[in-house]
């Protein structure tokens, strides 16, 4: 028999059965979306790959589900700690737009590459400016519950009111309260955050409400609490994010939706473990950050990535490197030709045994790498060939490799292109740059970039 769906709850820090609130409804699922000040980086997209594989097990699994995510558009400080400027508006002094306009901007850019990694969209892609108004409805019960107070920078929710406060970060309050290394400023406790803030005296935001409080903007965390209940409800299946939400966007998101109702907000926590580079954790305030625009210009297929990050545990950090992505393309190439070749034939089943291998592995907290090495033993076994074909196909529901579009034509160099890579190497044999850089950019107006390596060069599409 099959295993049945488990998967490991934060909260309760265990693995655990997986049954829906609703058996009649979908599952209802809540997952952190970008801060919309510049674009995201691979490390956020491995964070949105494992939450696209999570829906598709549980699709898998024959749910059907409803997917929010958020876009925050507002009110994400520079410091967790409620200290610092608005990222939006800093992003929009950096590169001298509106913060509506990069708003909208990295929006897009994220949709767009949500696309090239095959992660399906959401069915509710909501931002925090559209919900203002949810916003402050939800800071007044808070308010009215006794849980919020107002200093003269904001209205600030006060953590010591909650007993439990902290539980999914494990938090060690007294040990926080006795070191005070956190700046505080008029915060009762170290660990209170900000439920809207007023605009600073005497100056204009670009982004900044009414509110019964004062003028200003909402605190970070709100956003998420509030879109949450608006469209899932008071008490949803899962919510997901990046191990860096643990600590304090989750832990503030219960502390809000408990003050309001009582209940505490989501039955399954799940996070997703960071992508290392260099052993350091990929982030865009760091500087430097790699995009899957990057992988792209380097000539790697993004589906790559995708492949790449099947290979690790969604709980385990990953270190990136360029030579685990040649890997990558490796395998990836391997498996598309492999399952092109198989062949194709309409009523073959899949095979049950191997169905059953597949499911155990992603039913265990989506053991997605165990499923993986199922894919390639079915590739390499001895089943007939299109029963081998229709088990990888479905395989594919859950990894999303687009393995039943994928045709060898799509690397086929076409002779004109080849054409003006052989001149351009050519012309670098002769020292002859500016000749080189130009045959380069006429390729690039075919869609194709050469890749030099040693000892020669590789095309590949762009
Ligand atoms: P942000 O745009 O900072 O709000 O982050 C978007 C998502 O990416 C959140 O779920 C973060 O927790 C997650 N995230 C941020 N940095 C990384 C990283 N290096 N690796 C994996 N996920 C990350
Ligand atoms: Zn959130």
């Amino acid at each position: 028999m099959t295993a049945a769906l488990t998967l490991y709850d934060n909260y309760t820090r265990t693995q655990r059965r997986f049954e829906p609130l609703s058996p009649a409804g979908p599952v209802r699922l809540y997952t952190c979306g970008p801060t919309v000040y510049d674009y995201q980086h691979i490390g956020n997209f491995r964070t949105f790959l494992f939450e696209d594989v999570l829906k598709r097990v549980l699709r898998w699994n024959g749910y059907t589900v409803m997917h929010v995510m958020n876009i925050t558009d507002v009110g994400h400080l520079t410091s967790d700690a409620d200290t610092g400027e608005d990222k939006m508006e800093k992003g929009a002094r950096r590169t001298g737009k509106t913060a509506w306009e990069i708003a909208q901007l990295y929006t897009d850019d994220f949709v767009e590459n949500l696309a090239r990694l095959n992660i399906e969209d959401a069915d509710i892609l909501c931002r925090a400016t559209d919900h203002i108004a949810e916003q402050i409805a939800f800071i007044a019960d808070i308010e009215r519950n006794g849980f919020a107070y107002v200093t003269s920078d904001g209205v600030y929710f006060d953590t010591a009111k909650q007993p439990d406060y902290g539980h999914l970060a494990r938090l060690d309050i007294r040990g926080l309260e006795a070191g005070k290394r956190i700046e505080q400023g008029e915060k009762r406790s170290p660990t209170d955050f900000a439920l809207w803030k007023f605009s600073p005296p005497g100056e204009r935001r670009q982004m900044e409400w009414d509110s019964p409080w004062g003028r200003g903007f909402p605190g970070w965390h709100i956003e998420c609490s509030a879109m949450a209940q608006k469209y899932l409800g008071d008490y949803f299946d899962i919510h997901c994010g990046g191990e860096d939400h643990i600590p304090v966007h989750h832990t503030n998101e219960i502390a809000q939706t408990e003050a309001r109702v009582g209940t505490r907000l989501a039955n399954f926590w799940m996070h997703g473990y960071f992508l290392l580079l260099d052993d350091a954790k990929m982030a865009k305030s760091a500087g430097e950050f790699l995009r899957v625009q990057s992988l792209i210009d380097r000539g790697y297929d993004p589906l790559v990535y995708r492949y790449l990050c099947l290979t690790a545990h969604y709980r385990t950090q990953m270190s990136f490197s360029w030579e685990a992505m040649d890997a990558a393309v490796t395998a990836l190439d391997r498996m598309r030709r492999g399952v092109h070749a198989l062949e194709e034939a309409a009523q073959v089943p899949p095979d049950a045994a191997y169905i059953e291998r597949f499911t155990d592995q992603v039913n265990d907290d989506l053991n997605v790498p165990r499923a993986l090495a199922v894919a390639w033993e079915v590739l390499r076994g001895e089943a007939p060939s299109a029963v081998k074909r229709a088990t990888l196909l479905r395989f594919d529901e859950v990894l999303g490799l687009g393995l039943a579009d994928w045709s060898p034509r799509q690397d086929a160099v076409p002779p004109e292109v080849q054409a003006l890579a052989d001149a351009r190497a050519a012309a670098r044999g002769a020292k002859q740059w500016a000749e080189a850089d130009r045959l380069r950019a006429e390729l690039a107006a075919t869609g194709w970039e050469v890749e030099d390596q040693s000892g020669g060069y590789r095309l590949k599409r762009r």
